[in-house]
């Protein structure tokens, strides 16, 4: 058996159709013996339609607000999803970032993770139910909402998986993992079955948008192994590894 936690980015969970496959998904690999904690991303373009809505009103909003404002789109997906799961017929119970013990520094719009102390999260799998967990949000020391920065919940994700102490951290999207070039634009781009943290790096650097930057270094600095790939099949997708560890060894691999 192994803690595994999820991560589901916006274009997987876009609309109720898409909420209804990924909770099968995560059903599944719960009642293959796993504890599950998910990490969820607003439903599609949610976030631009905020801040859109925001910007119709003030060109120049409190950062405040804003966080505010941004953090609610996280809700409706965590809130949503748990609901699609008790549909299945499992337990869910969802968690704002606050809730889920997300400590970050004040800065509104790019607040930086100081501690992770998922108590209600790590409450809910010891009792056997499934946590989802609003990504890109948390809490600061005045007790305001904080976001960290657009595309946040990879970091959301690997940070409450090291909190966790998870045997690996899968992020879901919809291409089937990292590929040589954006295999949207360039037909012939390979899939690369497993990479370092290094090299995931300097593809980062070099602006390819597969993964947050301070995800990756994240996941690096505490070791932790990612698995990128589709919501929309069961293929292998990539392997994000230190060096050393045998892939296959890796929980949920081989579907
Ligand atoms: N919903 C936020 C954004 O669109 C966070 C994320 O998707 O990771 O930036
Ligand atoms: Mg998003």
């Amino acid at each position: 058996m192994a803690l595994i936690v999820q991560k589901y980015g916006g274009s997987s969970v876009a609309d109720a159709e898409s909420l209804k496959r990924v909770a099968k998904r995560i059903v599944e690999t719960k009642r293959k013996g796993n504890d599950i904690a998910v990490v969820v991303s607003a439903m599609g373009d949610t976030t631009d339609d905020l801040i859109d809505q925001a910007m119709s009103l003030d060109s120049n909003p409190p950062a405040r607000e804003m966080d505010m404002l941004m953090t609610a789109g996280e809700r409706i997906s965590m809130s949503l999803l748990a609901m699609a799961i008790h549909a299945d017929g499992e337990h869910a119970y969802s968690f704002t970032g606050s809730q889920a013990g997300f400590m970050t520094d004040a800065q509104f719009g790019a607040a930086h993770i100081r501690a992770v102390k998922p108590k209600r999260v790590a409450h809910v799998l010891s009792n056997g139910k499934i946590a989802i967990i609003a990504g890109f949000q948390g809490i600061n020391v005045d007790g305001d909402y904080t976001t960290l920065g657009r595309g946040g919940s990879d970091t959301s994700a690997v940070a409450l998986a090291v909190a966790l102490g998870a045997d690996i951290c899968e992020i879901y999207t919809d291409v089937d993992g990292i590929f040589t070039a954006d295999p949207r634009i360039v037909p012939t781009a390979r899939r690369i079955p497993t990479i370092g943290y290094d090299a995931i790096l300097e593809m980062a650097a070099c602006g390819s948008k597969v993964l947050a930057l301070r995800c990756v270094e994240y996941a690096q600095r505490f070791s932790m192994p990612l698995h990128v790939r589709s919501s929309f099949s069961h293929r292998m997708g990539t392997l994000v590894v230190p060096d050393g560890i045998d892939a296959r060894t890796l929980p949920n691999i081989d579907q």
